[in-house]
């Protein structure tokens, strides 16, 4: 296609039907792209292209139609392989997304851990990997330690060595925080967990959209990701687990797909991966989430990480000059999110007020509670970019900015 040779943001952003809209009388404005991102065409359609043409079960049927849907599914399985360079195809689990990817690898390590087993989770953690563990622990009786966080939002590392041990047995830390952007400094902390034999787990959700991950490079023992986080659909995500971690675990969910055998005295377990896919699986998702990845790296990962480099620190820039206004998080390396508040007003009613202008932002604790509590603050204005925000459209936030301010102080 056409988006090798250079990055055209105009065809890109003709891409995104949604783009089009106004809201409350002005050109839409999306920055809530940590909570979700939009979906271009050739995602949309691949959904109606299915359910028109081929909507059938997979992996039962001898008709045609049920193969076609059996290969197309499976053939996003192996643009996921290919993507994110994992060994094996049997090591990807479709899952309806990380928080249900995060709670297959809580609810195998249950039987696995006991009250002399400690794990590590990351203070920058999203609540979906801070709540499972939790009810994990409540029933195994294991402890949780956590990696406590610094003033620029990042990972205090040697605090991570103090509190890692011989009886740590898991370490789970997201690769980007939702809430500030950071990237984590993820292979360091896999190298030190395998080196006291600790599995780590790591939330790829805010990653995903914005570089590419090798993961046999990085060696994870689990790696998950939501599709909709990257221009895919919702309810569809995927778990990366190792061979023998996936081996190990036992299934999540009971019902059909996942055995091989069943009497009323005994089931035995189908192969991997799908013994972690029991019931109809979401097959439209699984394959509008690999058209997803086609349309991202068609675009180029690089291109993309490159103008969303210049973008963050367009809009860093641009929101310093408004007096009063203090950024949560500055870490060296982070992704393009931008945590603020301005003095005195409410992110809620700056959230409110850029509404009407027709910009979508975030505001409230993003999940992430601890964060918040950490600054001591209830909550941040969060301004997420992607790859078809503009320049130009900073300059309108900029601008809607100091309206509200002025209209709200
Ligand atoms: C979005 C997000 C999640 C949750 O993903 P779901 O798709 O809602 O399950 C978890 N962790 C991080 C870092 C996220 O950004």
């Amino acid at each position: 296609m056409i988006y090798k040779m250079s990055f055209d943001i105009n065809k890109i952003r003709s891409d995104f039907p949604i783009l089009k809209r106004k809201i409350n009388g002005s050109n839409f404005i999306y920055f809530d792209n940590a909570a979700t991102s939009q979906k271009p065409n050739i995602v949309i359609d691949s959904i109606s292209d299915y359910y028109k043409n081929y909507n059938s079960n997979i992996h039962r049927g001898v008709h045609t139609i049920s193969q076609e849907a059996t290969d197309a599914y499976e053939n996003a399985r192996a643009k996921i392989q290919k993507h994110f360079n994992i060994r094996n195809s049997h090591e990807i689990i479709f899952t309806s997304g990380t928080t249900h990817s995060i709670n297959l690898v809580a609810n195998g390590f249950q039987d696995l851990l006991s009250d002399k087993d400690e794990i590590i989770i990351s203070g920058l953690e999203h609540h979906s990997n801070i709540v499972p563990w939790q009810m994990m622990t409540e029933k195994n009786g294991a402890k949780i330690k956590i990696i406590p966080i610094n003033e620029n939002g990042e990972l205090n590392m040697k605090a991570y060595d103090n509190i890692l041990n011989s009886k740590t047995k898991l370490v789970f830390v997201n690769h980007v925080s939702n809430a500030l952007g950071t990237v984590n400094p993820i292979k360091t902390i896999i190298e030190k967990a395998h080196k006291v034999n600790a599995a780590v787990l790591i939330d790829g959700a805010q990653a995903s959209a914005h570089f590419k991950t090798d993961l046999q490079e990085l060696d994870a023992d689990f790696y998950t990701t939501s599709a909709h986080k990257l221009c895919g659909p919702t309810g569809i995500g995927m778990l990366f687990g190792k061979e023998k971690w996936l081996k190990k675990l036992p299934p999540y969910q009971g019902g059909g797909e996942m055995i091989s055998d069943v009497t009323f005295e005994k089931t035995t377990y189908a192969e991997l991966p799908h013994k972690f896919e029991a019931g109809t699986p979401n097959v439209s998702g699984a394959i509008a989430f690999g058209i997803a990845l086609d349309y991202l790296n068609e675009i180029g990962f690089k291109n993309i990480y490159n103008y969303e480099s210049s973008l963050l620190q367009y809009t860093t820039e641009k929101l310093k000059l408004i007096p009063n206004l203090k950024i949560y998080g500055e870490s060296k390396d982070k992704t393009c999110v931008i945590s603020f508040n301005i003095d005195g007003i409410h992110a809620y009613d700056i959230g409110a007020l850029l509404d009407k202008f027709g910009i979508a932002v975030r505001t409230g604790q993003h999940c992430a509670q601890p964060i918040m509590d950490h600054f001591g603050i209830s909550g941040t204005v969060r301004v997420s970019l992607s790859f078809y925000n503009t320049k130009k459209e900073i300059d309108v936030l900029y601008n809607s900015l100091k309206q509200a301010i002025s209209m709200l102080s």
